[in-house]
């Protein structure tokens, strides 16, 4: 059970004053807590990724782009959406002795506008700072302020990721309430190794970064985030060392399938497997008939072939009589791997079912009591799978797809799903050796390096916004040539209103030119208008998807062959690859088109010319690393590296062999973690959520 002391942490955020249900509702969207609802802990480890100084006041034609500001200005005029624009954004022209600039606001309480902005005063204003086809602008200022407020502003004021209706003082007051019940935990670090560092405790430092004296306070190199960065890292490793030594303890059952499923599969595919995956295959075979468990991870770039992989390995259960789960992060890919593996396994005689959150009740029994029966063969889902209920009769592997969304402790929950179940984690994102122990700890890795043949190269090719026109009538060329079409519109959560008013007005844009063979997908979309309009597209009722990165990962559109990546400079390398993955899956001749804003900054220029040069995987993801740490990346909050909410590797990776060692040592000397330190380890792990592994020890 999670130590009473941490209790106040996880209470939920709707119990903070100042969060009613309706901002509770947005904490949980922009925590990605969802339906399981923000906690106390979760809004304190939203760090701010950048500090407003107020202490600077730039003239106008010198403050920095792209950043948030605080300016003094005159108001100037303003400019009310008129005519055939009406519903056009609300502007107003402010300016200083240097130059102007226009404020822009959507949807807006033109009352508010009218009385906080007054023609001929003074007003602070503070936001990001654009330049918008030529011109400066602003969009949402976050204050406008008169000479009082002004006077009452912090110096240097958190800047934090946020979600549609949630504003910067929504955030700020949620962290300093939850600070306000952060209770005092006992130190489960070493005490000689935190003075040696002049390390702050696990509270100061939190309440350091939620109020910065100095913009250097939140760096990444700051001692109170590396204190965070480095507990965090901690509390993996030890959970990644504690479910690792109890895998080894625990025998496996040797699986061995006499091949025969298999071979059906492969008879009636229309290609051999490549070489690499002959290799993958045997490795996970011989790892599945050996008497210990399995815990490999099946790497490989997009489309290098997994899925036959997968399930090959899962044929070889079933010819052992056993059982075997395919695992998928989302709805859409869980429905795609049932639907292209179903005729598949069908052809040799496996029974396939498929379990979503979205099945009916009924529908749901039926497929509970069959799995139990074992008369489904291969059960394909979402998390659904780690539902208590769900039980089969004898499942022998686990395939988790794109891994690094899901937790250790969920990968641990399917393998408690039967005795000594194998484990097969699946991902796509070539993950750089020095980073695959972070992940997944000591596990054993197959690589897919060669793609299928037959692929061909993918053209690809960086332009500036302003040469949309020669784009689209390239796409109308192509698509009356029968070709098919995604368009990437960025998505990201400090600004998702605006991007997402993009997105719908690209789609109206295409729609114009295009006609009704236009769809749009949306990750706000109900689930089930996400699944039709992805199923027009892949049926081809529709030529040209417009997509929010919903699409990013998995999705298979074989006659797909130009990808359109709208702002390309906002996305990150990691990210562009995967969508330009999305395409040249068929043997069509495929091209990927980088949009971006001028003038680019370096770093995106340099990203931009790295997918210009490659389409190695792993190349890709080594440059990454390199440029992750600098600029802002779409999708990257305070932290870049997923599956961690304090540690960025793009920063932190040298304090990985400390948190090592330190866990290998804790370990040593106190395996149960008995010791009165051991007992302030166990908070550590309920505090980063690794309590899986903390619920390891109870049992041992
Ligand atoms: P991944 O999951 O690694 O992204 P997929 O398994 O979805 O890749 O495979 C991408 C496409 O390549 C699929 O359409 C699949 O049928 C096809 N494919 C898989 N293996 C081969 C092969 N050996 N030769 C030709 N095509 C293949
Ligand atoms: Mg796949």
């Amino acid at each position: 059970m999670r130590p009473a002391i941490l209790n106040p942490l996880f209470s939920p955020i709707a119990s903070l004053p100042g969060v009613g249900p309706k901002t509770g509702k947005q904490f949980d969207r922009l925590l990605e807590r969802g339906a399981a609802g923000a906690r106390l802990i979760d809004i304190l480890f939203h760090l701010p990724h950048a500090t407003i100084d107020r202490r600077e006041r730039p003239k106008i034609s010198e403050a920095p782009r792209d950043q948030v500001v605080l300016l003094e200005a005159r108001v100037v005029e303003h400019r009310p959406p008129s005519g055939r624009y009406a519903k056009g954004p609300y502007r107003v022209l402010v300016e200083d002795d240097t130059g102007d600039l226009q404020l822009v606001f959507f949807h807006s309480n033109v009352d508010w506008i009218q009385k906080s902005l007054p023609v001929g005063e003074v007003r602070w204003i503070s936001g990001r700072l654009e330049l918008y086809e030529g011109h400066l602008q602003m969009t949402h200022p976050d204050k406008v302020l008169d000479a009082t407020g002004l006077a009452r502003l912090p110096p240097v004021e958190p800047v934090y990721g946020l979600t549609e209706g949630l504003y910067q003082r929504n955030v700020a007051r949620a962290a300093q309430e939850a600070l306000k019940r952060l209770p005092a935990l006992p130190e489960w670090r070493d005490p000689v190794d935190l003075k040696l560092r002049a390390s702050p405790n696990f509270a100061a430092a939190l309440a350091r970064l939620h109020g910065p004296e100095a913009p250097a306070d939140i760096a990444p190199d700051a001692p109170a985030r590396i204190r965070l960065a480095f507990d965090e890292l901690l509390a993996s490793q030890l959970a990644l060392m504690m479910v690792r030594a109890r895998m080894r303890d625990e025998r496996g059952r040797g699986t061995r399938g006499d091949g025969v499923i298999a071979g059906k599969i492969l008879t009636g595919l229309p290609f051999s497997p490549t070489n690499a995956q002959t290799a993958a295959l045997a490795e996970i075979r011989s790892d599945m008939a050996d008497d210990k468990r399995m815990l490999r991870l099946l790497q490989g770039d997009v489309g290098s072939g997994k899925t036959l992989v997968a399930l090959l390995a899962m044929a070889t259960a079933v010819e052992a009589g056993r059982q075997a789960a395919l695992m998928a992060p989302t709805e859409i890919l869980a429905r795609q791997h049932y639907e292209r593996l179903g005729p598949l396994g069908a052809t040799a005689g496996l029974r396939m079912a498929l379990l979503t959150g979205r099945d009916t009740a009924a529908k749901r029994r039926r497929t509970l009591a069959e799995l139990a029966a074992g008369d489904i063969d291969i059960l394909i889902g979402t998390h659904a799978l780690f539902q208590e209920e769900v039980r089969f009769a004898d499942l022998a592997l686990a395939v988790v797809d794109e891994q690094h969304r899901f937790g250790v402790h969920q990968r641990l929950a399917l393998g408690e799903k039967g005795a000594a179940v194998d484990i097969l984690v699946m991902t796509a994102t070539p993950i750089p050796r020095t980073l695959v122990l972070t992940y997944f700890g000591d596990m054993d890795v197959s690589t897919l390096r060669e793609k299928p043949a037959g692929r061909q190269p993918i053209d690809t090719r960086a332009m500036p916004l302003e040469r949309i026109g020669d784009l689209i009538e390239a796409v109308k060329r192509a698509t009356a040539a029968g070709a098919q079409v995604y368009w990437v519109c960025p998505l990201v959560a400090e600004n998702e209103e605006l991007d997402l008013s993009a997105a719908h007005d690209r789609h109206a844009d295409l729609q114009r030119i295009f006609g009704d063979r236009v769809g749009l997908v949306h990750g706000q979309m109900k689930g089930a208008d996400k699944d039709a309009a992805m199923e027009a597209f892949s049926r081809g009722e529709t030529s040209i998807l417009v997509a929010t990165t919903v699409i990013e990962v998995g999705v298979d559109v074989p006659n797909a062959t130009i990808m359109v990546i709208e702002h390309a400079e906002r996305f990150g390398l990691a990210q562009l690859h995967q969508l330009r993955g999305r395409v040249g899956r068929g043997s069509g001749k495929s091209s990927c088109l980088l949009l971006y804003r001028a003038p680019l900054g370096e770093v995106a220029a340099a990203r931009l010319a790295i997918m210009r040069e490659t389409e190695d995987g792993f190349r890709i993801a080594e440059e990454d690393l390199k440029l992750r740490g600098e600029g802002e990346v779409l999708g990257a909050r305070q932290s870049g590296t997923p599956g961690f909410r304090l540690a960025d590797l793009a920063v932190h990776a040298d304090l990985l062999p400390r948190a090592r060692e330190e866990a290998a040592n804790i370990l040593r000397d106190d395996p149960e973690l008995r010791s009165e330190r051991g007992a302030a380890l166990r908070a550590l792990l309920y505090l980063f959520e690794r309590e899986e592994a903390a619920r390891l020890l109870r049992a041992g």
